[in-house]
């Protein structure tokens, strides 16, 4: 990966998306969806800007550069437009995670096809990463989201790193038009789920005596799995604890195994209230094995270049003893 290449591409999207934001008085965000089009369609996409988006159109694709340089080059966009215009549970999964679910799912898929979906894909970054990460190209990839402006964004990345995937606006929590997933991945929304009529669909509605979105996602994502797919999702911390009457305990050991569980550096996250774990769960099936151990780490600093290189090891040997 060539950071120069990376800060090069960043640079040709992050000036078509400022011209287009002047020019047209809208968001930055919404200009960079505007200018990635201009870019896969090699439409000039506003006829007085012919000139400079000519330029940016014609050198935006260069040689060698993979769709994982182009993700990594939107992804800076993607931030700085949502630093300008902050909304509340509009976030992208950060890129140290997307490598490490990436990486889990890559080792654990091998290099046989497979189904994936991501119910609460945001901008795709998530989702695009884990097939930037995958041993083989035949991966059926599914998203759904229910902001409108992130499905154009998570279309426009998808569209610029040249990857097929289908991805629909949508209540990630309503019944989702795909198949049977293999892996079911998701950066899972956190907080109260407003629709109680759906939330009635839900053997977990009802934790505490309330619809939590985090938890309905989860069964969400089971009902979505074929037998023995995996489900690799970042939950937050404090799932456990809010599980009182032991519900979300007693649904998961009827329908699944919970395979690891990663508790994430307290210092990716501002407020320790916030901070997450990535979950690594197997849907029940005829042939799945209960592993002889379940994976529980504390993860070091992603900073400390030794313990997080032990970490590494650590969850390799696990996976290559599972996925044997
Ligand atoms: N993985 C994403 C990425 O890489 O950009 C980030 C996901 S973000 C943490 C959570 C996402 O959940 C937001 O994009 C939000 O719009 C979405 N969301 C919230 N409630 C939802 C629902 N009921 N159905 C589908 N998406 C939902």
């Amino acid at each position: 990966m060539e950071t120069t290449l990376v800060s090069d591409l960043f640079s040709d999207l992050d000036q078509a998306a400022s011209l287009l934001k002047e020019k047209k008085k809208i968001t930055y965000l919404e200009a960079l969806c505007l200018a990635g089009e201009g870019i896969y369609t090699e439409q000039v996409v506003d006829a007085s800007l012919r000139d400079q988006l000519e330029k940016l159109n014609r050198s935006f694709f260069r040689e060698k550069m993979t769709s994982e340089d182009v993700r990594r080059a939107f992804q800076l966009a993607v931030l700085k437009g949502m630093k300008a215009d902050p909304k509340p549970g509009r976030e992208m999964t950060p890129d140290t995670l997307v490598l490490l679910i990436g990486h889990i799912v890559s080792v654990l898929a091998g290099s046989r096809p497979y189904t994936l979906l991501d119910p609460a894909v945001g901008t795709a970054n998530l989702l695009t990463g884990i097939l930037n990460q995958s041993e083989t190209d035949q991966v059926d990839a599914f998203g759904a989201d229910t902001d409108d402006l992130l499905i154009k964004v998570a279309y426009t990345s998808a569209n610029l790193q040249q990857k097929d995937v289908h991805l629909l606006h949508q209540d990630g929590l309503k019944p989702i038009p795909c198949d049977p997933a293999d892996f079911v991945v998701c950066d899972v929304p956190v907080g109260y789920y407003p629709d109680q009529e759906s939330a009635e669909q839900y053997a977990l509605n009802g934790i505490n005596g309330k619809a939590y979105t985090h938890f309905l996602f989860i069964e969400q994502g089971l009902n979505h799995l074929k037998e023995a797919g995996y489900l690799v999702y970042l939950i937050p911390n404090s799932l456990f604890t809010e599980d009182k009457d032991r519900l979300f305990h007693d649904y998961v050991k009827k329908s699944a195994i919970i395979l690891a569980l990663l508790q994430l550096p307290a210092g990716l996250f501002q407020d320790a209230k916030n901070a997450k774990s990535i979950i690594l769960m197997q849907k029940k099936g005829e042939h799945v094995k209960v592993p002889k151990q379940t994976l529980l780490a504390e993860m070091p600093d992603f900073m400390e270049e030794d313990k997080m290189t032990a970490f590494m090891a650590q969850l390799n040997d696990w996976l290559a003893e599972h996925s044997a």
